[in-house]
């Protein structure tokens, strides 16, 4: 029997059905098309992976699947890896084209790429990726790169339109199964669900009104939950493109009287790809230094730090609230993610590599190609931006004073009077008696003495800087990865 012709919209970061340029181009294409998504075992078993993220991803799918099955367009699910699941597409139908969006992936990404493309190659398949938001591959230098985002941000929204289809038959021998199924669909109230729908009803809500005070309490830890954005996992799973996000924001009707903190958003709306686009250059940023000579610098790595550190319970408020906070909701504001790391790799003296997997994991929003860079400018490994080390105790002091959040997610804190809510060491016996806490029993001792390993890590980290290797990379990242106006603190 005749095998039957079709085309793939192969689905990555990009799960939504509307400014897709890959779903329309297979639309306009006169032979019918599935959508496919792969659940890739050999990603998936990868550290940086976890199930909030599976969990993400299949929500966002299923509402896909709801939507195209009115156009009898077939969203075939696999739990499998991409590969095999050409190859068996490759001996069941005559495919004529693949289309989908560029991944600026971390390596293993990037070789699955190429071995997917040489089998559709050698199977005479065209593949066609299509540049993701503003993100552009090959690029040897940031030259143009800042006015390229500007016209690609003000292109026309793609509005997709969907042919009904013919039937094509496909029975899915890669399904996902029941039991998958239904560890993937369970709803947990305390994550964001995924979707277009909840992506466009996060959107909406802030231009409307959550937004007025972005700017205010954006490293606020408590305040920051509902007046940021909180649109990085639909961003970072392509549930709404950085175009369709950037271009509501700016049209709004409440974008005049709320320029400062509306601009504040979409300046980081720009952000996203900048870091993309450094990442997208050398994907090795997930596992060496941005600057290579930072890779002779020693660390303790003492691994009761680390422990008490993934655990939060390090004894020191803030922290300890930050990590159980995002262990059970997957989110907290840029500050304290930069708070998490500054503590970890220079008070705790830990190289990076020893927490960027695992926070990775945590963030719902985990993008690669934000999350490495972000995370070695933070461990002070780029030899480009300026080193910043984040007193967790200042920290809390000034952004959470009354210590609500604190009090939130360490119970153990929960009756301590504000005073030494930030500093609960500095409470006398009798103060412990009295609040009924133990300092070392019911919650623990600060792990290391801040003051001492502040000064340890500034003399560290700042002495190797004037290291050979480090000024000779430091050129070098300036000439390919740097804009002339970078700017991206918060
Ligand atoms: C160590 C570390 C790791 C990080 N890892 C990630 C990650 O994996 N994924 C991720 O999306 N963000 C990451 N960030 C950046 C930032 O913390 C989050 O984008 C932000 O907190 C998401 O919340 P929001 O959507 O409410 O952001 P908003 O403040 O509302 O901003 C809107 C969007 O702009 C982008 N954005 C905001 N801040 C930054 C920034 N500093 N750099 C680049 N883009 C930005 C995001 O796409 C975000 O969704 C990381 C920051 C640090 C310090």
């Amino acid at each position: 029997m005749e095998k039957k012709e079709l085309n793939i919209v192969w689905l990555k970061r990009d799960i939504r059905i509307q400014d897709h340029i890959p779903f329309h181009s297979a639309n306009e294409s006169s032979l019918p098309f599935i959508a496919l998504y792969c659940f890739e075992p050999t990603l998936i078993s990868q550290p940086d992976i976890s199930e909030r993220h599976l969990r993400f991803v299949y929500q966002s799918l299923s509402e896909i699947r709801d939507s195209l099955a009115k156009h009898n367009i077939p969203v075939v699910i696999c739990w499998e890896d991409a590969e095999t699941v050409f190859r068996w597409f490759l001996h069941e139908f005559r495919v004529n084209h693949v289309f989908s969006h560029e991944e600026s992936g971390t390596q293993i990404t990037w070789d699955r790429d190429k071995r997917v493309k040489q089998l559709l190659y050698h199977n005479g398949v065209s593949w066609t990726e299509y540049q993701q938001n503003g993100v552009i591959r090959g690029i040897k230098n940031r030259d143009g790169w800042d006015k390229a985002w500007f016209t690609t941000m003000s292109d026309p929204i793609i509005k997709n339109q969907y042919k009904y289809q013919q039937d094509i038959g496909i029975s899915n021998p890669f399904e996902i199964s029941h039991d998958q199924k239904n560890q993937l669909s369970g709803q947990s109230k305390e994550f964001q669900p995924g979707g277009e729908k909840k992506a466009w009803a996060y959107l909406e809500s802030f231009t409307k009104e959550r937004g007025f005070n972005y700017h205010k309490y954006i490293s606020k830890p408590s305040e920051s939950r509902t007046s940021c954005g909180r649109i990085s996992p639909y961003l970072a799973w392509g549930n709404i493109s950085i175009k369709q996000a950037y271009q509501h924001i700016k049209n709004h009707p409440n974008y005049s009287t709320n320029k400062r903190a509306f601009s504040g958003i979409t300046t980081r709306l720009k952000w996203h790809c900048h870091f993309i686009q450094k990442f997208e250059v050398e994907c090795s940023y997930e596992t060496i230094c941005v600057n290579r000579g930072y890779e002779s610098l020693d660390y303790s790595n003492n691994p009761q730090l680390l422990e008490a550190w993934k655990t939060g319970n390090t004894g020191f408020p803030l922290v300890d609230a930050c990590m159980r906070c995002l262990i059970h909701t997957g989110w907290i504001n840029f500050r304290m993610r930069a708070m998490l790391v500054s503590v970890l790799c220079h008070h705790f003296d830990h190289s990076w590599k020893n927490g960027a997997h695992y926070l990775a994991s945590l963030f719902l929003d985990y993008e690669p190609g934000i999350h490495y860079p972000q995370f070695q400018m933070q461990a002070g490994t780029t030899g480009i931006n300026t080193i910043r080390m984040y007193n967790p105790v200042k920290q809390s002091k000034d952004h959470d004073p009354a210590g609500e959040f604190i009090k939130k997610w360490v119970s153990e804190l929960r009756d301590i009077p504000a005073e030494f809510i930030h500093e609960p060491w500095l409470m006398t016996s009798l103060e412990q008696e009295l609040y009924r806490l133990r300092i070392g029993k019911d919650y623990p001792e600060p792990v290391v003495d801040l003051a001492e390993a502040g000064k340890k890590a500034r003399a560290k980290i700042w002495g190797h800087r004037r290291n050979e290797k480090v000024q000779e990379e430091k050129q070098r990242i300036l000439k390919t990865q740097t804009r002339s106006q970078s700017s991206n603190k918060t």
